[in-house]
């Protein structure tokens, strides 16, 4: 198989009938939307993400063009709950089938569990791969368990700050002891 396929540039009808398959890794710099999410000044982290086409005869005769898509990564964000910096393993898996037009795509979006896009001889399939690492970022970024990451980020302040005014570490204790929602 040709290596010099261009990622950005992907001639989807051809990927899928030659059942071609593609993966590597790229730096999370490479991806400059998802990199903007992440708090890091440099992250090190790299994207890691594999594509396969396939061509299926339905059972009407008909030649889907189907590209399946994996990539993961990690990233760090802030704890929407304790402000401090908390990891993210980004996961991604899914089936695409290409269409011939926008049309038939909206026709046939709500019958199809799929997701459904239109046939590209030149589809940016790194696009589609940051844009479903971007769609899979938590909502609401949080640590699974607050506490340690809390009180860690609090003995850091503790040794830094020679201020008064920081909240008392007893009070934030009591306001952790209360159940939360999960
Ligand atoms: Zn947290």
């Amino acid at each position: 198989m040709k290596n010099n396929l261009d990622l950005n540039q992907l001639d989807i009808l051809t990927f899928a009938k030659n059942a071609s398959e593609l993966s590597g890794q790229y730096p999370l710099d490479a991806f400059e939307r998802l990199r903007q999410e992440d708090i890091r000044e440099t992250p090190s982290e790299d994207v890691h993400w594999s594509l396969r086409g396939e061509e299926i005869k339905s059972e009407d005769g008909e030649n889907q063009i189907w590209l399946h898509l994996k990539a993961n990564t990690r990233v760090t964000l802030t704890c929407q709950r304790c402000l401090t910096p908390a990891n993210f393993d980004l996961e991604v898996h899914r089936d695409f089938r290409f269409v011939a037009n926008e049309q038939i795509a909206l026709a046939q979006d709500d019958e199809n569990e799929e997701d459904l896009l239109v046939l590209n001889r030149r589809f940016n399939s790194l696009e589609l791969i940051e844009d479903e690492l971007i769609m899979s970022l938590p909502i609401v970024p949080r640590h699974p368990s607050c506490h340690n990451a809390y009180l860690a980020s609090l003995a850091e302040e503790n040794e830094q700050s020679t201020e008064f005014e920081r909240p008392n570490p007893f009070a934030v204790l009591e306001q952790l002891k209360k159940p939360t929602n999960h």
